[in-house]
C-alpha cells in the first residue's frame, strides 16, 4: 500500500456517530465518563502528560495526586492493603498469575471466568482447573467444589495449587457467588484467592478484606468511568513484596508493571471520575431494586431471565423464546431486534441475537427503563399482529 494523500485521508478524525442512545450494553454502562473526565481526556490527552511530574515512579507522583489517589484513597475504596493501577482487569491477573505461580503450576478458575482469565493463564503458562456450575437456568457456582478442584490438583501433581480465582460476578449472567464461603475454602489450603471485579469495582461496594480476597481486581473502562485501558489491583501486604518486586538493576521500577503503567490520559480520567464512582456505589441498592424491576418486566413478555434469582447486580442474561420464534419469519431474520431497537434510539443488544441476550441497567434509570420494556413490548405486538 503506497501511503499516498488518498490512502491517508481514509484516517484522521472520525466521528463516533450518535451518542444520544439509551444504552444498555453491559459493556458499557459503567464506562461512560463523566463530565469531569471528558475535560481531563481533552487536558491531559498528549502523550506521557503525566510524565512532567514524575521522579522515577508513576505512583509516587505528589501533583497532581496520583500517589494520594493510588496509596491512600484506592486502598481505602477497595479495602485493600497495596494498590496499583494496571492497563486493565487482564494486566491485573496476569501480573498475578506470573508472580503467584511458576510455569506448569495449576491455579483454579471458575467455569465461568472470562476468557481474558484463560489466556493470562496461558500466557504465564499455567494449567487451569476448572470449578464447575449448575447449568441452565441458575448458572450457579458450585462453591463447594473448590475444595474438590484443590484436592485433585494436590493428588495430581502433589501439590496445592497457586492460586484460586472467582469472578464476582461472572460477566455472562451478572451471578454473585458466596465469596466468603470461596476464600475459607482456599484459605483452609493456604491458596490465596484472587477476586475478579471487573463488573464490581466501580459499580457497588467491594470490600476485599470482608470478603476474603487477597487479590482484587478492577477494570477502570468497564466500571469506574474511566477511558481505558486501566485497571486497577488489589493486594494483601502478605503478597506485595512477590507482586511488586521491584527490578535488581533498576531499583525503582517494579518489573510485573514493567517499571510503569498508565502514564497519560488514562489515570486522569480514572481520578476525575473517582467521586462520582464512590459515590454511586452508594446507592447500589437502588441500581439493584431498578434490574429486578426491569427483568419482572420482561419475564411478564415471557422473556426469561437466566442466573442468581432475585437477582443482585445490573448485568442480566435473557432467553427469548418469543424474539426467536418473530426472527424465523421476519424479514432480514435474527437482524430484526437490533434494527427494532435502533429505531427506538436503544443501544447494546448486539446485533444478530434473539434467542439469549445480555444487558445491563446501570444508571439507565427507572425512566429510561420503562421505555426500553414498553419498547421490547411493541416490537413483540407489531410482528404478532403481523403474523
Ligand atoms: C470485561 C471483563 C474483563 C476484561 O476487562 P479488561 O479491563 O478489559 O481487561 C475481565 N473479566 C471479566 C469478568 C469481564 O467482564
Amino acid at each position: 500500500m503506497v501511503l499516498d494523500d488518498s490512502a491517508l485521508s481514509k484516517f484522521g478524525f472520525i466521528p463516533r456517530g450518535p451518542k444520544d442512545a439509551i444504552n444498555i450494553d453491559p459493556l458499557q454502562t459503567g464506562g461512560i465518563l463523566t463530565e469531569e473526565a471528558r475535560k481531563s481526556l481533552v487536558e491531559w490527552g498528549d502523550g506521557y502528560s503525566v510524565c512532567d511530574f514524575c521522579g522515577g515512579v508513576l505512583d509516587l507522583i505528589k501533583k497532581p495526586p496520583i500517589e494520594e489517589f493510588i496509596h491512600n484513597a484506592l486502598p481505602e475504596f477497595l479495602n485493600t492493603d497495596v494498590v496499583r493501577v494496571t492497563h486493565g482487569a487482564r494486566e491485573s491477573k496476569f501480573i498475578v498469575m506470573h508472580s503467584m505461580a511458576q510455569e506448569g503450576d495449576y491455579i483454579i478458575l471458575d467455569e465461568l471466568a472470562h476468557y481474558s482469565s484463560y489466556v493470562a493463564a496461558q500466557r504465564a503458562r499455567l494449567n487451569v482447573k476448572k470449578v464447575p456450575h449448575s447449568g441452565a437456568p441458575e448458572y450457579k457456582t458450585d462453591v463447594e467444589a473448590y475444595a474438590t478442584a484443590i484436592e485433585e490438583v494436590i493428588t495430581e501433581t502433589g501439590k496445592a495449587p497457586a492460586l484460586a480465582q472467582i469472578t464476582y460476578p461472572d460477566g455472562n449472567y451478572g451471578n454473585l457467588a458466596d465469596v466468603q464461603r470461596i476464600s475459607k475454602i482456599c484459605h483452609d489450603y493456604d491458596v490465596p484467592l484472587m477476586v475478579n471485579g471487573a463488573y464490581s469495582v466501580g459499580r457497588m461496594p467491594i470490600d476485599a478484606k470482608k470478603m476474603g480476597a487477597d487479590f482484587i481486581v478492577g477494570s477502570g473502562h468497564k466500571s469506574m468511568a474511566s477511558s481505558g485501558p486501566i485497571g486497577v489491583l488489589g493486594a494483601k501486604e502478605d503478597y506485595a513484596d512477590i507482586v511488586f518486586r521491584k527490578s535488581p538493576t533498576h531499583k525503582v521500577k517494579e518489573v510485573e508493571l514493567l517499571g510503569c503503567t498508565a502514564r497519560g490520559a488514562t489515570i486522569m480520567t480514572m481520578m476525575a471520575s473517582f467521586p462520582d464512582v464512590v459515590r454511586r456505589t452508594r446507592n447500589w441498592d437502588n441500581e439493584v431494586a431498578d434490574a429486578r424491576w426491569f427483568s419482572s418486566k420482561l419475564e411478564d413478555m415471557g422473556i426469561i431471565q437466566m442466573g442468581d434469582k432475585p437477582h443482585n447486580h445490573d448485568l442480566m442474561f435473557f432467553e427469548a423464546p418469543v424474539f426467536y420464534e418473530i426472527s424465523q419469519t421476519a424479514k432480514k431474520g435474527r437482524y430484526f431486534l437490533y434494527r427494532e431497537l435502533k429505531a427506538k434510539n436503544i443501544h447494546g443488544i448486539k446485533s444478530g441475537l434473539t434467542k439469549y441476550f445480555k444487558l445491563s441497567t446501570f444508571q439507565v434509570g427507572r425512566e429510561n427503563l420503562q421505555y426500553v420494556a414498553d419498547s421490547f413490548e411493541e416490537i413483540i405486538a407489531k410482528y404478532q399482529k403481523a403474523e
